[in-house]
């Protein structure tokens, strides 16, 4: 009775992830090796999860079976000389980087949620970060990957087809191994600029850019700041590499790494990330701030994070940010991925390529089956499940 209520307990945890959407988990497995993951891909359809942290229901069950990957968290191998490692999928950023540390390396991507985030699922959403205008995205540093496609055939997958895998939110298959390049680290400084007029904060980033040093320009509006007890003014938070670093260091990352959680406590719970040309990004900020909604982001890549409330959504701020997003030649989601959350804003075009990518490595749609694109009709009630796990 007691294993029976434990079981229920995880499959309710489990029936969601940061994107609050819910689903239904019919079991969760926690496998330990790349023979568990093949057997369970052989009786079931499944979900795969990281650490849970993505924004776009990636990792939200579909009546299927949970795939936890927290147990292959191993690192295989260090390379000094070379600058390399390869981990397990499971494995998380801080705790590699702790590992790595110790070496003097580091894996450069830096998501906000680095504390918890998992290789496999940064690998997995081609997670950006902090340090994107420097280190670019997660795909950029995976050498090589090992992944159980949707037959449950181990694949070698060489750099040049990483991007069949990196960013495909684990729709082709789900990664087990990476082979990841690293940095040195570099000794870092950081400082937070304060800007009267938008004008003037956009030419500072424009001017900054060009610094080889920065690598990090993260952005805060005027309404973001007054929620984190700054005055009312644009903030940019400027990381620059090979500097000495400053006493209060910790103190402004803190600051930065903690801003989504504090629009969230005020009600702003709803995150979104559209990217533009710098050029166009000045009309999208003037009608975010026209229409009361704080933003922050990676704004030397013309990312933002636009966070709107429980009421803006309702009234349809979300759907028409994304109409002026799409009029101004932008990409509905520069860095969380489409998900569950953002199917209906995909374009066809995107949608036949990706399909088509779908039906290569996992042609009965077993893995995150519904995420991104659709289950086509004819492989809809395939292998359905009771809550035992037993098929109908
Ligand atoms: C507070 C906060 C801050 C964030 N900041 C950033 C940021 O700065 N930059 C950014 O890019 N994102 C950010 N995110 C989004 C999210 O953290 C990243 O996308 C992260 O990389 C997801 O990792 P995860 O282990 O939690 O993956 P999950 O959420 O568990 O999964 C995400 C997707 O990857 C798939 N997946 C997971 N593991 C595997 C695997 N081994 N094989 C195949 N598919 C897999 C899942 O099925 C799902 O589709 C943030 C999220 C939060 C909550």
């Amino acid at each position: 009775m007691k294993k029976f209520t434990e079981q229920r307990i995880e499959r309710i945890i489990y029936a969601s992830d940061a994107s609050c959407i819910q689903g239904k988990a019919m079991k969760v497995m926690h496998p330990e090796n790349i023979a568990e993951i093949k057997q369970i891909l052989a009786r079931h359809n499944v979900t795969v999860r990281g650490a849970g942290t993505g924004l776009a229901g990636g990792a939200v069950p579909q009546q299927d079976v949970v795939i936890d990957m927290s147990r292959l968290n191993r690192i295989i191998e260090i390379n000094k000389e070379r600058k390399y490692v390869v981990v397990e999928a499971g494995i998380v950023l801080a705790d590699l980087n702790m590992q790595l540390s110790r070496y003097g390396l580091e894996f450069p991507v830096k998501p906000s949620s680095h504390e918890v985030c998992t290789i496999g699922g940064m690998i997995a959403t081609n997670a950006l970060g902090l340090r994107a205008l420097k280190y670019g995205s997660t795909r950029d540093w995976v050498l090589g990957l090992e992944v159980i496609d949707g037959k449950g055939m181990l694949r070698q997958i060489a750099k040049p087809d990483v991007k069949d895998f990196a960013s495909m939110e684990g729709i082709t298959g789900i990664i087990v191994r990476a082979k990841l390049r690293l940095v040195e680290i570099p000794s870092r400084n950081l400082e937070l600029m304060r800007f009267e007029s938008l004008k003037e904060m956009i030419s500072a980033v424009r001017e900054l850019k060009r610094e080889a040093s920065v690598s990090m320009l993260e952005l805060i509006d005027r309404k973001t700041a007054e929620l984190l007890g700054l005055e009312n003014a644009y903030y940019l938070f400027v990381e620059r590499e090979g500097k000495k670093k400053n006493n209060d260091y910790d103190k402004l990352m803190k600051l930065r790494e903690g801003v989504y959680s504090k629009l969230a406590e005020n009600g702003y719970t709803r995150i979104e990330d559209p990217q533009l040309y710098m050029d166009k990004l000045p009309k999208l900020m003037e009608w975010l701030e026209r229409n009361h909604v704080p933003y922050f982001g990676h704004v030397a890549i013309g990312l933002l994070h636009p966070c709107f409330s429980n009421e803006q959504e309702k009234a349809g701020l979300i759907d028409s940010m994304h109409e002026l997003v799409k009029k101004l030649r932008g990409k509905v989601s520069g860095e969380h991925g489409i998900g569950l959350l953002k199917k209906k804003f995909l374009a066809d075009v995107d949608a036949e390529i990706i399909s088509r990518m779908k039906r290569r490595y996992d042609p009965e749609f077993k893995i995150n089956r519904g995420k991104v694109i659709d289950v086509p009709k004819n492989l809809l009630n395939d292998n359905a499940e009771d809550e035992n796990g037993k098929e109908n």
